[in-house]
């Protein structure tokens, strides 16, 4: 197998709101990888499932193979059984590993493997979106040293201007921040449209 010859890895993060096209993104970039004959790995963390326990799926199911792991510890394990011998890591549903992640990216990177992240950096309320073991937050991610930080948008569902909020539209009570859903519970809005949703809905909570 070919030895990829960098010294160390470049970090890309993806963030945005659902539906702005992250895990497409994720997608674009490896299929371009596969095309120039490189090799990469993919994981995402167990609580994914949404539309399928193998792969990434994006929103319009195109899918991407994948390993899912239950601890970011796992991702290395996976990469050390192959002697780190891939071009780039790609992670999706970021937001949704333990802070263990952050660690783990870093290793990545001294091994010479890209890693490109895909998170939500809010939750549905517009807050930092904590790690499941609740330590740190992507926020905390996102202020190592990075190549670059791609910043993508989703349409708003109620005007068509830029969406940078995730908004919650499920039925049941939302308690914590943690709820798994697709297009059934979250919707994308921009921002002034999130504020007046957001004000209205709390309107309805007081009564
Ligand atoms: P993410 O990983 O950021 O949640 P995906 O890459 O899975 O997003 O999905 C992006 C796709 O979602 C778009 O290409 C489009 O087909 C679809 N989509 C559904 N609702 C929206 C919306 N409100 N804004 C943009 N794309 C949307
Ligand atoms: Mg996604
Ligand atoms: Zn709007």
């Amino acid at each position: 197998m070919e030895r990829y010859s960098r010294r160390s890895g470049r970090l890309t993060g993806i963030i945005g709101p659902m539906f702005s096209g992250k895990t497409t993104e994720l997608f674009r970039r490896a299929k371009r990888l596969t095309l120039a004959g490189k090799e990469w790995r993919a994981f995402k963390p167990w609580i994914d499932q949404r539309y399928s326990k193998e792969d990434i799926v994006t929103h319009d199911l195109n899918t991407l193979k994948c390993t899912v792991v239950r601890r970011s510890e796992e991702v290395v394990y996976h990469l050390e059984k192959i002697g780190f011998n891939v071009a780039a890591t790609f992670l999706d549903e970021t937001q949704f590993f333990d802070s263990g992640i952050i660690e783990a990216i870093e290793h990545i990177l001294r091994h010479g493997v890209d890693v490109v992240y895909a998170a939500l950096s809010s939750t549905s309320e517009g807050r930092p979106f904590p790690f499941s073991d609740g330590k740190k937050h992507v926020g905390d991610l996102l202020a190592l040293p990075h190549e670059d930080i791609v910043v993508l948008k989703a349409v708003c569902t109620r005007c068509g201007e830029d969406a940078v909020f995730t908004f919650y539209i499920g039925s049941e009570e939302k308690t914590g921040v943690v709820k798994v859903g697709g297009s059934e519970s979250y919707t994308a809005l921009c921002r002034d449209c999130y504020y007046k949703m957001f004000d209205s809905k709390r309107g309805i909570d007081k009564k």
